[in-house]
């Protein structure tokens, strides 16, 4: 896709691709992956101000010589919350770069439901001046639901301005599917306000008819596929599939077997939401490449999926590909099968090699805000037991963001509902943060195991308000404090103590330290709450998804709980 550039550079580049001018630079001897044409060929790559002139023999001020090393398009990430990495931007770059991914397109609804349109300028600006290009979807659903209190609420008035960023290419994942499917009219405005932009989709588990009228609305893509099936009837509805592999979602290998040669073009690799040991140990999209080749899949093909199809399905213009014209963002690889960045160029430049980062690394401009205001006088966890105390249980399922459900009896203490640590009954909260409001949802959850104690944080999907689940009241109260003591956060307390915690004062979601210092006290945190008795792998990431009331099954707000499949609220006690 042609890119809009000024009349004097394309003329220089004209004269370079045509050789009456020496390039910048000659990649010599590469084996070039073409993503467009579907094969791999010797070229030798001229690249002048950034951009692809052309393949041949140039005259240039630098030349490297590949000996027969492949070289591919930069990669990029189809859906990421980069909130999810827990840092901040320029620090999520420093992380992924290293690993060939040269742009994302990144959801902002994190930071949006903490401090609405001016959080999604903020990542935006923090992401000027990076060797990553940092596209954004204009965030559709924020609150997620009308049954939680967000930080904000962005109403399709609000999305205009938005699209006049030269970086906002789309309207982000609609998450309200029964909005949309329903025929919502605020929620088709968003849409109609995306002119011909991309609309992502988020509709999990939808089928059938209602699968069809969420399409009729003008949505393109779905990234939250976690059946084979369900991935076939979106595609032949005409979604673009994002298969996701992210740290709470994976969903690459069940859905693997969709793509077929007749398919794959309109197939994408996303992570939607990677978490730090993840980036760091794993990788970024590389990963999802690496395991895709490893799974059978074509190398060409797996690099197509992290490259020119997203591209294409985003319009994404001079991205995606490597052809005169281009933007020269590359990356050297040895052996494809093993797939490991050697080098990476940004617009000609090397931004990392030997998965050393070389690239700039502003320091993140001050979040517009803090995130944490909680009328903590009117919060009161306790639950009084009404009928024959049988409540409904929220089931935390290890690596899922889907929860299961149940119905139990309830121990009753004084009159009141409390958490029963020996049948792994613990208590769940969730304490709004951003207008104090006072509003507390309280509920029940199996399946974390603590004996004792209590986690919190203020990263709870999407709201963000602070969610707590904990054995006693007080352990709950004092977990719950302590995230707000430094202006967000996460934590594992037991009596009354903090055992371990990550400060996340940018908005409540991300830190301000290196991502290697915060993988170290996310896993601190696992450590200590195992012992405490913890049984999920990774405690606070499933807990920060019981908030979400976009993904089955029971989940809880600040409002209550929320029967998903119902998208209504439901009472905590049945009769
Ligand atoms: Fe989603
Ligand atoms: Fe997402
Ligand atoms: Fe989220």
């Amino acid at each position: 896709m042609r890119e809009s550039i000024p009349p004097e550079a394309r003329r220089k580049l004209v004269e370079v691709a045509r050789g009456d001018a020496p390039a910048d630079l000659l990649l010599e001897n590469a084996r070039l992956v073409n993503v467009r044409s579907g094969e791999i060929h010797d070229a030798d790559i001229a690249i002048y101000e950034g951009r692809i002139a052309g393949f041949g023999a140039y005259q240039a001020a630098q030349t490297i010589d590949l000996h027969g090393a492949h070289v591919c398009p930069g990669l990029i990430d189809a859906h990421v919350h980069i909130e999810s990495s827990m840092v901040s931007v320029p620090e999520f770059a420093r992380a992924v770069v290293p690993r060939g991914t040269t742009a994302v397109v990144t959801d902002p609804h994190e930071i949006a439901n903490v401090l609405g349109v001016p959080g999604i300028r903020y990542m935006l600006d923090s992401s000027e001046g990076l060797p990553l290009r940092v596209f954004a979807m204009a965030s559709s659903c924020v609150p997620a639901t009308h049954m939680e209190t967000a930080g904000a609420k962005i109403e399709a008035a609000d999305l205009a301005p938005l699209f006049e960023h030269p970086r906002v290419i789309g309207l982000a994942e609609v998450m309200n599917f029964p909005g949309v499917f329903l025929g919502v009219p605020e929620v088709l405005a968003k849409i109609a306000a995306a002119g011909d932009r991309p609309v992502d989709g988020h509709s999990p588990g939808l089928s059938g008819l209602p699968l069809n009228a969420y399409l009729a609305a003008g949505v393109g893509s779905d990234h939250e596929c976690t059946r084979l099936e369900e991935a076939r009837e979106k595609l032949r509805r005409g979604m673009h599939i994002f298969i996701r592999e992210g740290t709470a979602a994976r969903n690459l290998e069940e859905l693997l077997p969709l793509v077929t040669p007749g398919n794959a073009a309109n197939c994408s690799f996303c992570t939607d939401d990677r978490h730090p040991e993840d980036l760091l140990d794993e990788g970024h999209v590389d990963a999802l490449v690496r395991m895709g080749i490893a799974e059978g899949l074509d190398p060409i093909t797996a690099i197509q999926m992290a490259t020119i199809n997203t591209a294409n399905y985003f319009g994404l213009r001079g991205l995606g590909m490597l052809a005169p014209g281009y933007r020269a963002d590359m990356i050297v690889v040895d052996k494809l099968e093993v797939f490991q960045a050697r080098m990476v160029f940004s617009e000609g430049r090397v931004v990392a090699e030997h998965g050393e980062y070389k690239g700039a690394r502003p320091t993140p401009p001050a979040p517009p805000g803090s995130g944490v205001q909680v009328k903590w006088e009117a919060v009161d966890l306790a639950v009084t037991a009404s009928g024959a105390a049988k409540a409904r249980v929220i089931h935390a399922i290890p690596g899922q963001i889907v929860t299961g459900q149940s119905v139990e009896p309830m121990k009753v203490e004084n009159g009141r509902a409390v958490a029963d640590p020996d049948r792994d009954l613990l208590k769940i909260a969730v304490i709004e943060r951003h207008q104090a409001t006072g509003n507390v949802g309280v509920g029940f959850a199996r399946g974390f195991g603590l004996k004792r104690g209590a986690i919190a944080s203020t990263v709870a999907h999407d709201n963000h308000n602070i969610v707590v689940v904990g054995a006693s009241d007080a352990e709950m109260m004092a977990a719950a404090r302590a995230v707000s003591e430094t202006g967000g956060g996460q934590a594992v307390v037991a009596d009354g103590r903090v055992l371990a915690a990550v400060p996340l004062p940018i908005a409540g979601l991300m830190s301000d330290l290196p991502l290697e210092e915060v993988r170290d006290r996310v896993e601190a945190m696992g450590k200590a709450a195992r012992e405490l008795g913890g049984t999920l792998p990774d405690p606070l990431m499933t807990m920060t998804f019981l908030a979400l009331a976009v993904i089955p099954e029971l989940k809880i707000t600040d409002r209550g709980l929320v029967d998903v499949n119902k998208f209504k609220p439901v009472p905590l006690f049945v009769p």
